[in-house]
């Protein structure tokens, strides 16, 4: 019941508890008989989890009838209570509730749960002690299916307190929640989102395919300029693929305690095998594993025995049978180290925009009529004008553009709203101004790409690193 509490506070539900009714003469002991006994039971326990601290029946009691009227001699601490119109008797909080009454009179309908939810208030501050626990993972529950179920933390082995601490660290990145980014989402990429979806999310969907000289790839890396979508593809990958998500960014493996980077990276190595099948994306990989020895007055000897743990972890994962997939992103792939790289035997450019994609970027997200928000935003764009204009912009950086673009018919009405003294949030009688082709050239000539300068260089790398 705590835990059914605990859940319903958390997610609004109640947990769907079941059990595999192996045992006949379990039920046989059930009284058979109808009156009181049997209404006990219907009231109680249909739509609760059954309660491991409910008192082992003995066959004679079990059966007869009045069992409740014998749990009140048992208890004479026995109290009723009456939260909104819900009686309780025999409470215990939580435990052996022997009778509850609705109100109502709905006895048989859900009584359990108008009681429940009458307990919320009571309940939450002894949830709150068991949530900083619950961070942990170390319950199981799994209340909306896009939500991710983990392997409780208690049973992962070689658990000493500090290496507890390291895993509780790593396991604040894994992703619960699907990040809900599909493929179609994101705009062109065409290239690069087949080779994840064959590099990643078939292996996994199809494993019988892969076998032999077809063995899933177990490093990639997505290298490009910054805001073009590389993140947006690993979070496709996330929301494709039912695997364990760890998004891990340098802050995650950086610590500033010598020895505990080296430590956190065979942790993470460690859960992802634990929780297999698992992707382990590595965010702007090249603040974690630049070239060894390459940092101006030497590198740090903590810094070093990190990477070297990375690589060991990497060539692990080579010879695992697990499905662990390291994927990684960079903006400055040339900066990484060259033993990395080779174990990231997969390399994809997710480059610029081409013309179409960033036409295609310019009408998502300044459509010819937007009611996205409380005014509706209509815009008069030609649309072939501003996506060659646009040439040298990266994703982010136009969607920053059509932001600008945007605010701007909002940011005339502001005055006008500044007088406005109703309540009326709908803004009766004021209409935004039309967004032009303009009004966007204008905020463009403002907004300077941010990575054009980079582009021969991540051809050249291409040419000489990139994989087929
Ligand atoms: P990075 O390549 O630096 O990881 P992100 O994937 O984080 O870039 O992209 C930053 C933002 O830019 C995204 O949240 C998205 O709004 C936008 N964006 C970039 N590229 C695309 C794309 N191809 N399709 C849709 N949105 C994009």
């Amino acid at each position: 019941m705590e835990y059914e509490s605990y859940y319903f506070v958390k997610f609004q539900k109640y947990p769907k508890i079941v059990k595999k009714a192996s045992d006949t003469a379990e039920n046989n002991l059930l009284p058979k008989t109808g009156g009181k006994s049997r209404r006990v039971k219907s009231d109680t326990c249909q739509n609760l989890p059954k309660i491991s601290q409910q008192r082992p029946r003995s066959k004679t009691t079990a059966g007869k009838t009045g069992d409740a009227k014998s749990l009140n001699k048992e208890n004479p601490k026995q109290v009723r209570m009456t939260f909104g119109n819900t009686h309780m008797e025999n409470a215990d909080f939580g435990l052996n509730i022997s009778r509850i009454h609705t109100g109502s009179g709905e006895e048989n309908a859900h009584p359990g749960r108008g009681q429940i939810t009458d307990f919320r208030g009571l309940l939450t501050n002894a949830i709150k002690g068991a949530t900083s626990e619950l961070s942990l993972n170390t319950l199981d529950c799994n209340p909306d299916p896009s939500e991710r179920l983990l392997k409780p933390l208690s049973a992962f082995i070689g658990m000493n307190s500090e290496m507890r601490e390291l895993a509780a660290v790593v396991s604040r990145d894994i992703y619960l929640h699907n990040p809900n980014i599909k493929w179609d989402d994101i705009i062109g990429l065409d290239a690069a989102k087949r080779l994840v979806k064959e590099a990643v999310v078939y292996p996994i969907r199809y494993p019988q395919l892969f076998t032999g000289i077809l063995s899933p790839w177990k490093g990639l890396l997505l290298y490009g300029p910054p805001g073009t979508g590389k993140t947006l593809l690993a979070k496709a990958v996330a929301t494709e693929c039912k695997t364990t998500f760890f998004n891990i960014s340098a802050s995650t493996i950086v610590s500033k305690w010598r020895g505990d980077s080296e430590k956190l990276v065979r942790v993470l190595f460690e859960l992802a095998h634990y929780h297999a099948p698992s992707t382990i994306f590595l965010d702007e990989l090249e603040s974690v594993m630049s070239q060894r020895g390459m940092a101006p007055g030497g590198e740090h000897e903590g810094s070093l025995r990190m990477k070297t743990e990375l690589l060991v972890q990497m060539d692990g994962l080579a010879r695992s049978e697990d499905l662990v997939f390291v994927l990684a992103a960079s903006n400055l792939p040339w900066e990484l180290d060259c033993a990395m790289l080779r174990r990231l035997e997969k390399r994809i450019l997710v480059d610029l925009p081409s013309q179409d994609a960033r036409k295609a970027m310019i009408y998502h997200w300044l459509p010819p009529v937007s009611n996205s928000q409380a005014l509706e935003l209509r815009t008069e764009l030609d649309y072939n004008v501003l996506s060659q204009e646009t040439e040298g912009y990266s994703g982010s950086d136009i969607k920053l553009v059509c932001r600008e673009a945007a605010m701007r018919p909002v940011r005339k009405i502001f005055n006008t709203l500044e007088k406005y003294q109703s309540e009326d949030r709908n803004f009766p009688g004021i209409q935004l101004d039309t967004v032009t082709t303009e009004d966007f050239l204008d905020v463009l000539a403002h907004t300077k790409p941010s990575a054009k300068n980079l582009t021969k260089r991540y051809t050249a790398w291409q040419k000489e690193f990139e994989s087929v």
